[in-house]
């Protein structure tokens, strides 16, 4: 079938369409819009009842953007009167206010109806005979498409762990992305929030304030930075407003994905004194700036992130009174090797009458009781248990789709030793599949999430006219072009400090999941003009009309 027979189909939802798009959330939004510019028909199916994805699920106490409101949104690329008609409360918003920002997208841009909720995809198949994709939902609905494009997110397989006992537990216990919709009532109650990630660093605080207790227990301390929330008034927002473009545009060259100051140079051209004093004005200003904005080589070079290290265990000492909790908090793993969550009275919760740290390290889990958590020298007596023990992150949530591709080649299969694609976009043997910002390698670990995702759709949307133009309707990427690039990003990751830290960026947080890092950290500019280079020709690709 030609794109142009393709395109007559296009009547809205149905169970022929061009674009399947699985996932509701940004990423799903996002491509749908898109798709309909072209003139294609497209159907989403979303597990949630609604839209928001990552900020429909993760409802916990304390949840918020770790990336500047200003940016967590989508840009004057995607529709500058939107942008201009919006605007947060604060500078990093909170749960609520992104799930309504998202509703509103949805709204405005009239992309409900395409949605279909409640519905989660189970299987999808490519049909080599007919060149079109069969996905099925757990509804038993099966839709065929021309394109399938996941848009399911890096953070959506919640990781739980199996705790001998947890099935007993009388209380009530949950994962961060799986907490009640209708919230969470700690007053008064003793509650053990397992976990120490970016998620517990939000948590604590939060419900420190609510609950009688709070067991913290932690493992291997992150490198928490000071967020330094705070309101947006009418004044920020004329500022705002009025430089849209320069800040979307900086953002699109910087390495993260953010409108920060580029890095300043590399360690090695300061002075201690004067190392010294970048990061304290990047600790002062709060957020991602003391990754970005400070060092070039902090990632590669050991000494730049050693000054960063001493650093950070100052910070911690002095926030936190107690000595030895101090030290339990301290990350021995170097800077920004694993995500450095942003923090709002972390630290100093510890300093609290009612938390205690509970360090799993030196006293692991050995068994949930049906009041509490016995641990190798301890118990505790709670009332509710928090798992922020996050997620499977990339493969988890693509292989649950139970993708078959070209030959009946299970995903899974093909990735059995670790994750291969290319450009983090397309996989050999699977053609006209899309990942949109879920496809491994994507640098999304160290990129701002809407500059990100909006480069990825961008790049979808070109390809799809491109292949319209020629009358094409199958495009694969070939082997050589995707052996090259994952090369070329473990060439680049083995060049820094990062695979040698264990955390979800390398996989090491699943068992048996192979040890590799899953993100590209070559920074977004590169990344982005990888996937430039790709498309001037098309030639890691096969195109064809089928
Ligand atoms: P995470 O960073 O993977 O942290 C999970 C925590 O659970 C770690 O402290 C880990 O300890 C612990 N853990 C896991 N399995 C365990 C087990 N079997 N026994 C004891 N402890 C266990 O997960 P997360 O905090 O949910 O964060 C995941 C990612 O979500 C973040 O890195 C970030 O990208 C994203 N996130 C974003 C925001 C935001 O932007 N606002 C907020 C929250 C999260 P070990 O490290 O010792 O294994």
């Amino acid at each position: 079938m030609t794109q142009a027979q393709v395109s007559e189909t296009r009547t809205g939802p149905g169970t022929e369409v061009d674009a399947v798009v699985v996932g509701a959330g940004f990423s799903g939004l996002y491509m749908l819009r898109r798709l309909r510019d072209l003139g294609l028909s497209a159907r989403a199916f979303e597990a949630g009842s609604d839209v928001g994805g990552t900020w429909y699920w993760n409802r916990y106490p304390g949840a918020r953007s770790d990336s500047d409101s200003h940016v967590y949104c989508f840009s004057d690329r995607f529709d500058e009167k939107m942008l201009a008609e919006w605007e947060w409360t604060e500078r990093y918003p909170a749960q609520p206010e992104i799930l309504r920002y998202l509703q509103w997208v949805s709204e405005k841009q009239d992309l409900r109806g395409n949605i279909t909720f409640q519905a989660r995809v189970t299987a999808a198949r490519y049909d080599e005979a007919r060149n079109r994709w069969d996905i099925t939902t757990d509804g038993g609905e099966t839709v065929s498409a021309c394109y399938f494009i996941p848009a399911v997110g890096l953070l959506s397989k919640p990781n739980i762990p199996k705790f001998p006992g947890l099935d007993r537990f009388e209380g009530q216990w949950f994962h961060t992305a799986q907490t009640p919709r209708e919230g969470v009532d700690v007053q008064g109650k003793r509650v053990a929030v397992i976990g120490n990630g970016a998620t517990a660093v939000q948590v604590v605080p939060v419900i420190a304030q609510q609950a009688e207790h709070v067991y913290a227990f932690t493992r291997n301390p992150y490198h928490s930075l000071p967020a330094r929330n705070h309101r947006l008034d009418a004044e920020d927002w004329s500022e705002i407003h009025a430089h849209h473009k320069e800040i979307w545009a900086k953002a699109r060259d910087n390495f993260g994905g953010f409108p920060y100051a580029d890095f300043k140079g590399m360690g090695s051209d300061f002075t201690d004194d004067e190392r010294q004093q970048i990061f304290e004005e990047g600790w002062r200003k709060g957020g991602f700036p003391l990754a970005f904005s400070t060092f070039a080589d902090v990632l590669a070079n050991r000494d730049t992130n050693d000054q960063f290290m001493d650093f950070l265990r100052s910070k911690i000492s002095t926030l936190v009174r107690d000595p030895q909790v101090a030290e339990q908090l301290t990350p021995s793993d170097p800077f920004c090797t694993k995500r450095p969550p942003l923090e709002h009275g972390y630290y100093s919760a510890f300093n609290r009458g009612n938390i205690s740290l509970v360090n799993m390290k030196n006293s692991p889990i050995a068994e949930i009781t049906p009041t509490g958590i016995r641990t190798a020298d301890a118990e505790y007596e709670v009332d509710v248990i928090i798992l922020a023990t996050g997620f499977d992150a990339f493969t988890g949530s693509m292989l649950d789709l139970d993708i078959q591709g070209r030959g009946g080649l299970g995903l899974r299969e093909k990735w059995a030793d670790g994750p291969r694609d290319y450009l983090a976009l397309m996989v050999h043997g699977f053609p006209n599949m899309f990942m949109l910002y879920c496809g491994p390698f994507n640098p999304a670990i160290l990129t701002n999430a809407p500059t990100l995702i909006e480069q990825q759709g961008e790049w979808v949307a070109a390809c799809l006219q491109h292949m319209r133009e020629q009358g094409y309707d199958y495009i694969e990427p070939r082997q050589d072009a995707e052996d090259a690039f994952v090369q070329l990003h473990q060439d680049t990751a083995n060049a820094t400090l990062i695979p040698e830290t264990e955390s979800w960026w390398t996989g090491t947080n699943i068992e048996g999941k192979p040890r590799m890092l899953l993100s590209w950290c070559g920074g977004f500019p590169a990344y982005r003009q990888l996937c430039d280079d790709a498309a001037e020709r098309y030639d890691g690709f096969e195109l064809h009309a089928s």
